[in-house]
């Protein structure tokens, strides 16, 4: 059985997820504007993580014996004015999202929940892969700064992600 506090914890990580998840529909609705069909596919791919992310939790919380009651998910930002602008955006929720699956972690080391640690231990190195990709390609439209040309060879090459399934756990 799980802990009240542990499972509020995923709880409330459920619903960043979930954030996350909205945040990126409402960059691809960004980038369809646009016509960045690869831009397109790659916050749809981002948009399917974040729903098995959610879920992987929501699964592991019934698993262990909890409630699942959901809260209300923020509307996101839409104000950008550029790729690179959604890209920094990304980057900096990717870093805070890190910040609340360390401080997941650190409730289920308080809690002496080990089963809760090492299901965690995915989530944090899903986070590196995150951050890592991402800047990748936040540093990508840096360097193209107005040069229309690679933006579109960029977005060529963001056509070609494909969504796989994690097996989470
Ligand atoms: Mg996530």
């Amino acid at each position: 059985m799980i802990s009240e506090r542990m499972k509020s914890a995923f709880l409330d990580q459920i619903n960043k997820e979930l954030y996350s998840k909205y945040l990126y529909l409402q960059m691809k609705a960004y980038f369809a504007n646009l016509n960045l069909k690869g831009f397109v596919n790659w916050m749809d791919v981002q948009v399917q993580e974040e729903n098995a992310h959610a879920m992987g939790m929501f699964d592991y919380v019934i698993e262990r014996g909890g409630c699942v009651t959901l809260e209300a998910i923020d509307k996101p930002d839409n104000s950008w004015n550029s790729p690179l602008d959604v890209f920094k955006a990304v980057l900096a929720h990717e870093q805070f999202v890190t910040s609340k699956i360390n401080e997941l972690a650190d409730v289920a080391q308080e809690e002496k929940d080990r089963a809760a640690m090492l299901f965690i231990n995915w989530y944090i190195k899903e986070q590196v892969e995150e951050e890592s990709n991402v800047g990748d390609i936040l540093s990508q439209l840096e360097l193209i700064g107005a040069d229309k040309n690679g933006l579109f060879a960029l977005d060529k090459e963001l056509m070609s992600r494909t969504f796989v399934n994690p097996v989470i756990g």
